[in-house]
C-alpha cells in the first residue's frame, strides 16, 4: 500500500515530465491528486439512436462500422480518414482527422461505443473525431459519467483521469473526520465513498452526493476551526476598559460622525468594557468612515493607558492612515507614530524604542508591525484594515504581542450577512449601510468599442480640468487568445498614440512592492496624468483628484470587484465617473453590468453577485482572506455551509476533546488548513 503523501512518481506513467506538469497544477503528492476533483461531469452514461443525435450535444450511441476505413493524405501535416456507421435508424459518415489509428481499431462489420456530437453545418448528415470503445472493453470514455478535470498544458483529462485512478487503488483516501452522527443527520457520504464517487462516479447523482459531501467536509473543518478559536477566546479574561468620555474626541473630529459610525463605535466601547477580548469586523463599503471607527477604538485603549496597533496592507496606506490620525491625535494629546518596512533602519529603530517604551499610544504600519523586532509595552487594541488581505493566521500573529488584546477588523468588502456568518464565523460584526452626507455618486456608464474616441475626449478633459484617470484592464501581460486588454501594452498605446502630451503611468501586480508604491504614491502626489493599472489598485489609496475610472473589458470582473474599484473615484468634491467598457454581447452579462450602473449599493451589488455566480468566488482566497477552498470553488448552496457550521459548532460543544479517531483527525486538519492559509492569504 502506498502513503497519501508519497510522491507521484511512484505512479506508473508520471516520470519527470508529467510530474512538472502535475506540478503546474499544485500536485505534488497522492494525496494532492486525489484531493483534485473534477470542475464537472459529462453523463455518458446514456445510449441514444443515430437518428436522436443532435448538433452540438455530443452522446453515446451503438453502432455498427459499414466498411472499412479509408485514409487520405490531403497535405502534409493533415491525413483524412473516412468510415460509415449505421444503426437500425440511420446511417452516419464519421470523419476523423489525423488518426491513423482509426483504420487498425475500426472493423469492418464490427459494434463499437461512439460519443460524439453530429455537425450543425452544411447539410451533411456527419460527425468529426468521435470517441470510441469495443464492447468488450471496460468503460473509460463511454457509457460512464466522465469527470471532467482542471488541466494545464501537455496534461490531458484522459492521462489525469489514469493518475487518479491508479492512486485510489494503491492507497487509502484521506480518513473520516465527520462524526458519524452528524453524517447521518446531514445524509452525507462517508469519506471512503465520497472520495472514490467524485472520480468515478455511477451517475451524476453519486457525482452530487459526493460533490455535497466534499463541500461540507471542507466547511465543516474550516468552521470547527473557528469554533475553537472561539472557545478559546471564551476562556480569557482581560481587564474591562473603565468608561471613556468620547467628547473630545468627538469635538476634534472635523464632522459629524454618521449614525452608522456612531453605532458601530458604541459596539465597540461595550466590547471592551466586558472583561473578555473583543473580536469585532466593521464591515463597510468604501468611503463609509472606517478609519474614524478605528480612531475610535485606539482613543478608548489610549484613555485606558493601553497601546493600539493599526496595521494596514500597504505603506503608502499606512502612511496616509498615519498622517489623518496624527494631525486627529496629536492636539488630543495622544502619540503616533509610523512603522513600516521602507523607512530607514534608524528611523525604525526609533519607532520601535518609542513602542517599546510605551512612549506611543498608536503605532500605525505594515507587516513591520509583526516582526519579531517590534514588541510593544503594553499592547490592549490590534486593528487590521482591509481584513481580507489579511488572514487569521496574521491577525493572530498581532494580536500575541500583547496579552489577549481586544481585536477589530476592518473590510470594505461588502459580504452578504449570511455568507458573512459563515466566513466570519468567530467575529462579531458591525455593518456600515450609511455614508457620509454631501457624498456624491460616481454616475456609471457601460459602453462599447464604438466609443473608444469618446472615452479618449473625455480622459482628455478630465486632465485639462486638472484631474486624474484611472484605467483597469484585466490582465498585466498581453493574452491573444483571450482577447483582452493586457495594462502593459495599454499603457503603451496610450502613452505612444492617443496621449503623447499626457503622464501615463503603469501599475500592475507583478511589479516589484517597492516599485508599485512608488508609482501609486507618484499618482497620489499628482505626477500622473492617467494611471493604467491592473486590480493591485482595488485596495484602500486615496486620491482625491481622481475623477474617471475606466474599467477595460469590465465582463471580467465580478461585480463586487468592479464596485470596489470604482470606489477609487468619488472621494473628492469634484463630480465623477466610473466607464465600464466590454466587448460582450450577451445579454446576461450586459444586464449584470447595467445593475452597477444603476446601484452604488455595495451590499445589494454584493447579494447580486452572489446569486449570479454562487458563493464560489467569495471564498476564494483573493477575495475574503480565507483559505482558498477546493470544492467550494465548484459553488454550492448556502444551506450545505450553513449545515457544515451548525455541525461543526454543536459538534465542538459536545465532543471538542473527544479522542476518536474522526476528533483527532479533524484537528490535524484544522492545523493544517490554518497553517496553510498563512502562506496564502496576502
Ligand atoms: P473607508 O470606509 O473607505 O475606509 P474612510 O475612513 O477613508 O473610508 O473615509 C472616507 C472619507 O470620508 C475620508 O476623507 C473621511 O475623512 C471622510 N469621512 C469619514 N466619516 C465622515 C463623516 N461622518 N462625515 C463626513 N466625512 C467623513
Ligand atoms: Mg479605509
Amino acid at each position: 500500500m502506498a502513503r497519501l503523501s508519497d510522491p507521484i512518481t511512484i505512479l506508473k506513467g508520471v516520470g519527470p515530465t508529467k510530474a512538472k506538469q502535475f506540478e503546474n497544477l499544485n500536485i505534488y503528492t497522492l494525496r494532492d491528486l486525489i484531493c483534485h476533483f473534477p470542475r464537472g461531469y459529462e453523463d455518458r452514461t446514456k445510449l441514444v439512436t443515430i437518428d436522436q443525435l443532435e448538433a452540438d450535444r455530443p452522446a453515446c450511441f451503438k453502432a455498427m462500422v459499414m466498411n472499412t476505413p479509408r485514409t487520405a493524405h490531403i497535405r502534409k501535416g493533415l491525413d483524412m480518414t473516412k468510415v460509415q456507421l449505421a444503426d437500425h435508424t440511420a446511417r452516419l459518415n464519421v470523419t476523423f482527422f489525423n488518426n491513423r489509428y482509426v483504420t487498425d481499431q475500426l472493423q469492418y462489420g464490427k459494434e463499437y461505443i461512439f460519443y460524439g456530437a453530429i455537425n450543425g453545418d452544411f447539410g451533411g448528415y456527419g460527425m468529426t473525431n468521435p470517441t470510441f470503445e469495443a464492447l468488450d472493453t471496460a468503460p473509460i470514455t463511454t457509457r460512464r459519467v466522465l469527470p471532467v478535470y482542471p488541466l494545464t498544458a501537455g496534461l490531458s483529462n484522459a492521462s489525469v483521469l489514469k493518475a487518479v485512478r491508479q492512486a485510489l487503488a494503491i492507497c487509502d483516501v484521506p480518513p473520516e473526520i465527520i462524526p458519524e452522527e452528524v453524517r447521518r443527520q446531514y445524509g452525507i457520504l462517508p469519506a471512503e465513498r465520497a472520495y472514490y464517487a467524485i472520480h468515478e462516479p455511477a451517475s451524476m447523482e453519486e457525482a452530487e452526493l459526493a460533490k455535497r459531501r466534499l463541500v461540507f467536509e471542507e466547511f465543516f473543518v474550516f468552521s470547527a476551526g473557528l469554533s475553537l478559536m472561539r472557545a478559546a477566546r471564551a476562556g480569557k479574561k482581560t481587564a474591562p476598559y473603565d468608561s471613556v468620555d468620547m467628547k473630545p474626541f468627538y469635538a476634534a473630529l472635523p464632522f459629524t460622525l454618521t449614525g452608522a459610525q456612531q453605532r458601530a463605535i458604541e459596539e465597540i466601547r461595550t466590547d471592551v468594557r466586558r472583561g473578555v477580548p473583543m473580536n469585532r469586523l466593521v464591515q463597510g463599503d468604501v468611503g463609509s468612515g472606517k478609519t474614524m471607527v478605528a480612531a475610535a477604538a485606539a482613543y478608548l485603549a489610549a484613555n485606558n493607558g493601553r497601546q493600539a496597533a493599526l496595521m494596514a496592507p500597504t505603506e503608502i496606506l499606512a502612511e496616509q492612515h498615519y498622517q489623518s490620525l496624527s494631525r486627529l491625535f496629536t492636539p488630543l494629546g495622544l502619540r503616533v507614530a509610523l512603522l513600516t518596512g521602507s523607512m530607514k533602519e534608524k528611523e525604525k529603530r526609533q519607532a520601535r524604542e518609542l513602542i517599546a517604551a510605551g512612549q506611543i499610544d498608536l503605532a500605525v504600519g505594515t507587516h513591520a508591525l509583526l516582526t519579531d523586532a517590534t514588541v510593544f509595552h503594553d499592547l490592549g487594541m490590534v486593528i487590521a484594515d482591509e481584513q481580507h488581505r489579511f488572514g487569521v493566521a496574521q491577525r493572530s500573529k498581532l494580536s500575541a504581542k500583547g496579552s489577549d488584546p481586544h481585536v477589530l477588523v476592518m473590510s470594505a468588502t461588502p459580504i452578504p450577512r449570511t455568507l458573512a456568518l459563515i466566513m466570519y464565523g468567530d467575529l462579531n460584526v458591525s455593518i456600515l449601510d450609511e455614508l457620509p452626507p454631501g457624498r456624491q455618486t460616481v454616475d456609471t456608464f457601460l459602453v462599447g468599442e464604438s466609443y473608444r474616441a469618446r472615452i479618449n475626449a473625455f480622459i482628455r478633459k478630465q486632465v485639462s480640468e486638472g484631474h486624474q484617470c484611472f484605467v483597469v484592464c484585466p490582465a498585466v501581460e498581453e493574452n491573444e487568445e483571450l482577447g483582452i486588454k493586457s495594462a502593459e501594452v495599454w499603457a503603451e498605446t496610450l502613452q505612444k498614440t492617443v496621449f503623447p502630451d499626457l503622464r501615463v503611468l503603469l501599475l500592475h501586480g507583478q511589479m516589484k512592492g517597492a516599485e508599485k508604491e512608488a508609482v501609486m504614491a507618484a499618482f497620489a502626489a499628482g505626477a500622473g496624468d492617467v494611471l493604467v493599472a491592473t486590480t493591485v489598485i482595488e485596495v484602500g489609496v486615496d486620491v482625491p483628484n481622481a475623477t474617471l475610472m475606466v474599467i477595460e473589458d469590465a465582463d471580467r470582473f465580478g461585480l463586487s470587484q468592479l464596485h470596489q474599484l470604482r470606489g477609487r473615484v468619488g472621494r473628492g468634491s469634484a463630480k465623477s465617473y466610473c466607464i465600464l467598457t466590454t466587448h460582450n454581447r450577451s445579454a446576461e452579462t450586459l444586464q449584470r453590468l447595467k445593475a452597477l450602473c444603476k446601484t452604488t449599493d455595495g451590499f445589494r451589488i454584493a447579494e447580486e453577485d452572489l446569486k449570479l455566480r454562487g458563493p464560489g468566488d467569495f471564498f476564494g482566497a483573493r477575495q475574503s482572506g480565507l483559505p482558498a477552498f477546493r470544492v467550494a470553488d465548484l459553488s454550492y448552496d448556502l444551506q450545505t455551509l450553513k449545515d457544515a457550521q451548525t455541525a461543526s459548532a454543536e459538534w465542538i460543544d459536545h465532543s471538542g476533546t473527544s479522542d476518536a479517531p474522526e476528533a483527532s483527525a479533524l484537528r490535524e486538519r484544522i492545523n493544517e488548513l490554518f497553517h496553510r492559509a498563512e502562506g496564502t492569504m496576502n
